[in-house]
């Protein structure tokens, strides 16, 4: 990549140009996260170098990488310049990095025609997504990135949903009164503890592939056929029903409510012999579906845990609740957040190289900063762009029209 420049007029009008007399290298600015419990940083020193060393002048809020173990001095060896005050990290910056959608108070200080790239959790930030439309901030969307070959490198949800797997299966084994792996002792021999996970997406898989090294029996089962092939492929059961629910991008479609009430009378013979069971179902922009009923729940062995990895959007099992962990029957339901927040150091390195990969959309092959963002991943993921929301359900949704 040559380096990026942006030429810069007399009466400051910013354009994008490489050869201009006047030109300046383009500025990247890395808030540190203010959202409680958001360890995460949107970039790490190994990318810092990368972009540094491409002609870009990278900018690093002070501490910004510390909860995620990226000290200052990391940055500051890979060429970015630690600043400690919002207003000296945002003065200039073309493009800001961040994790986490901006609040509105954060938008407020960015300068007309900054380019914000990270999670904007869309349906879920209007407020501060009509202020980045008024004060004509452009900001992208990375769960938007559509699920193709060319962007798989840029696909952030991937990326965190592998962490977050990992971190369930983790999760499940520390408050599982068992050992999770078989062992032949002396003091007599243990059978292997029962790992169930319904949904085997990415998360899902990441999950099967821990619990499996951690030397469970793991069953899976997913309404999408086609996972029941790598499902197996880990070594993992693959638990076949009568549903095949396969829809759109390769994602699942929401259910009949035929096919819902026959996949919970299935589905509750595999969670009553589990030990730990992880669940990850989920349908894009839909509350999550209830695999685990209160009576189920009621059927499973004492000491039983349940990580519902789709707690926040509405959780699998009944009896769930967001951010809290409920006892009922002796079994254990953990409802947790953000848990790629809990790897912060891989999950931070993921996730800064899929900016990586997206920053290399963004600038064109003369190293000038693209503006017509025509490329079919920049269209998909543009959420607000020159004082309008280009995302049309989330405009829909700002406009009270029904999905
Ligand atoms: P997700 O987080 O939306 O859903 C998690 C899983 O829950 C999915 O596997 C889904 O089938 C499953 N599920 C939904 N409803 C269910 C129900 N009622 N019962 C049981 N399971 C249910 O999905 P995800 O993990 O982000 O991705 C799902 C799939 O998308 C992947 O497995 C893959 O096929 C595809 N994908 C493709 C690309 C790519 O081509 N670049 C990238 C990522 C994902």
């Amino acid at each position: 990549m040559s380096a990026p420049v942006i030429a810069q007029d007399v009466k400051g009008t910013i354009t994008a140009g490489s050869k201009s007399p006047t030109a300046m290298p383009v500025v990247i600015a890395v808030p540190k996260e203010q959202t409680p419990g958001e360890q995460r940083v949107a970039t790490v020193p190994e990318v810092v170098q990368k972009f540094t060393k491409s002609g870009y002048v990278v900018r690093i809020e002070h501490d910004a990488g510390t909860s995620a173990y990226y000290p200052d001095a990391l940055y500051t060896a890979a060429g970015a310049k630690i600043v400690s005050s919002r207003t000296e990290l945002l003065k200039g910056a073309r493009i800001v990095l961040c994790v986490q959608p901006p609040t509105v108070a954060e938008v407020d200080q960015l300068d007309e025609g900054t380019i914000v790239i990270g999670f904007m959790n869309a349906t879920h930030n209007l407020e501060a997504i009509a202020r980045m439309r008024d004060r004509k901030v452009t900001a992208f969307a990375l769960e938007f990135v559509p699920r193709i070959s060319r962007a798989q490198s840029m696909d952030a949800l991937s990326s965190q949903a592998t962490a977050g797997g990992y971190v369930a299966a983790v999760l499940g084994a520390d408050n599982c009164p068992k050992f999770l792996p078989m062992l032949t002792t002396a003091a007599g021999t243990i059978r292997p503890s029962t790992v169930l996970i319904l949904g085997a997406g990415i998360a899902g898989l990441m999950a099967i592939a821990t619990a499996k090294r951690l030397g469970a029996l793991v069953e899976a089962y997913d309404v999408r056929r086609a996972a029941g092939e790598q499902v197996r492929s880990l070594g993992a059961k693959f638990i076949e029903l009568e549903i095949n629910a396969e829809g759109q991008g390769g994602y699942a479609r929401e259910l009949t409510p035929d096919e819902k009430i026959k996949e919970q009378q299935m589905v509750s013979a595999a969670v009553a012999r589990a030990d730990i069971v992880i669940t990850t179902a989920a349908i894009p922009g839909r509350k999550a579906p209830v695999l685990i009923t209160k009576e189920t729940v009621a059927t499973m062995r004492p000491g039983a845990v349940i990580i519902d990895m789709a707690a926040e959007s509405g959780g699998n099992c009944e009896l769930t609740q967001a951010g809290k962990t409920v006892r009922a029957h002796g079994v254990m339901i953990i409802g947790p957040q953000n848990l790629p927040a809990r790897v912060p150091f891989h999950s931070s390195q993921m996730y800064a190289k899929n900016l990586q990969s997206f920053l290399t959309l963004l600038i064109d092959k003369n190293g000038a900063l693209v503006t017509d963002f025509t490329d079919e991943i920049l269209t998909a993921s543009l959420l607000v762009h020159g004082g309008e929301v280009r995302h049309k359900p989330t405009r829909d949704l700002m406009n009270g029209v029904k999905p």
